[in-house]
């Protein structure tokens, strides 16, 4: 047994070089190595070194764990488990964590393989063509793993340095993006259903930290469609960190619209509605854009001339990447990043109660702005904002802010 000083266990995360043009580089490592510490907190330590990310790991964390870290952090392109033994070491140790590395790989479905080995130690009693035939023949041996030198699913990397010896296996697809935080801070529009957490997660991989918002709309929405933007809201903190959920009372504009606005238009003027007082909301979260799950066409209030009369009211860049995803596109990724289970709960939102039976699909904006004529907007919105709640959300954990926690 090899005394646990002798041999490191790391995971090595790459990012691409791409997004480092110039001055980025240094904030784009210092929030991805923050994202990565925050979800490993005490089990591992995390540096940035030639350009990569390295997760070195406590005695006894492990390595998957931090192999999921890092692919659940936006900027990583790839996560490769490695390990790093201290000469003089064993030919026999070296082939065993090999083994070990291939083993994982075998988990995640690799078939075939090659050992690429280095030597940097010329002095070394193998050379790297030797190294390839023992190491591969003791990998195919222990496994059943094909070896493969021209399509292999996986290149086990050996490096014999003069000091240690440095083995490291697959290498796992991470998300991409930009860290989180790089690109500043954005409100999410969260209803609830299918589409707006995969909004949110799209630009949150582009660098936005997340806030949130909920138009809630009780009684005539139950507590079950406010527990599913809850659950809706910690799934995406497992990409995105930490993300502060705005819950505002939304019953008495619904109500309001209902009586004061002609049923056609009604659709337009709530979200109008929403998109004020999602403004409000981030201009106390420091936030730069909104964010909606708009997917230009998939109903009445997502044509252009709709989207073109809810747009107006924002002042901040309204961001909706789903614009032009169709809804097979939106369910596959809603199941990969595991909201999908959470959206198709059956409790509607606010909308759905409160929609007209024949929406004006073409509105023009001078036609939703008369339609809100009658409505006392200022005194709606003070009134919804000073009822809401506000809540901050981990993947284990969901707290009331109190109002001093919010800045
Ligand atoms: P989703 O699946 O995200 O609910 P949708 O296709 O049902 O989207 P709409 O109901 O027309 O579309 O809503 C369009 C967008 O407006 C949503 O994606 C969301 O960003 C926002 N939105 C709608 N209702 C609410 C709500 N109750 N609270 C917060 N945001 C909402
Ligand atoms: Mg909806």
């Amino acid at each position: 047994m090899v005394p646990l000083s002798t041999r490191e266990e790391l995971v090595i995360g790459r990012y691409a070089e791409i997004a480092l043009k110039g001055g980025n580089r240094r904030p784009f490592e210092r929030a991805l190595v923050r994202r990565v510490k925050d979800q490993l907190g005490e089990r591992a330590r995390v540096e940035v070194s030639g350009g990569r990310v390295l997760v070195h790991l406590v005695p006894g964390a492990a390595l998957s764990d931090a192999t999921l870290a890092l692919c659940r952090s936006f900027g990583v392109v790839s996560a490769q488990p490695a390990v790093r033994l201290l000469r003089p070491v064993e030919m026999s140790e070296v082939a065993s964590e090999v083994i070990a590395l291939a083993q994982q790989a075998i988990q995640r479905g690799a078939s075939s393989f090659k050992v690429a080995a280095r030597r940097a130690d010329k002095g070394f009693f193998l050379n790297s063509l030797e190294l390839n035939r023992v190491l591969g023949a003791a990998v195919a041996e222990a496994t059943g793993l094909r070896v493969d030198v021209h399509h292999s699913d996986l290149e086990l990397e050996v490096d014999v340095r003069p000091d240690a010896v440095f083995l490291a296996g697959v290498r796992v697809a991470g998300p991409g993006g930009l860290p989180t935080g790089v690109s500043g801070r954005a409100v999410a529009l969260l209803s609830g259903g299918i589409d707006s957490p995969v909004a949110a997660y799209l630009a949150a991989k582009r660098g936005l930290a997340l806030s949130a918002v909920y138009f809630h709309t009780f009684p005539y929405t139950g507590e079950g469609a406010r527990q599913k933007v809850y659950d809706l809201c910690r799934r995406l903190t497992v990409y995105a960190g930490p993300v502060r959920l705005w819950v505002v009372h939304f019953t008495e504009i619904q109500e309001a619209i209902a009586e004061l606005v002609p049923e056609p238009m009604r659709t337009v003027v709530a979200r109008r509605m929403m998109v004020r007082l999602a403004e409000e909301v981030a201009r106390r979260e420091h936030a730069g854009a909104l964010i909606t799950g708009d997917s230009l066409g998939q109903v009445a209030s997502q044509t252009l001339e709709a989207l073109s009369a809810i747009g107006e009211i924002s002042t901040l860049p309204l961001l909706r990447p789903l614009v032009a995803w169709d809804k097979t596109e939106i369910v596959s990724l809603a199941r990969r990043i595991d909201t999908y289970s959470v959206s198709i709960r059956p409790f509607d939102d606010c909308c759905v109660l409160f929609a007209p039976q024949h929406p004006r699909t073409r509105p023009t904006r001078a036609e939703a702005a008369r339609a809100e004529e009658r409505l006392d907007i200022k005194t709606l919105m003070a009134s919804a904002l000073r009822k809401s709640e506000r809540l901050r959300a981990t993947p284990g954990s969901l707290e009331p802010l109190t109002l001093q926690d919010v800045r």
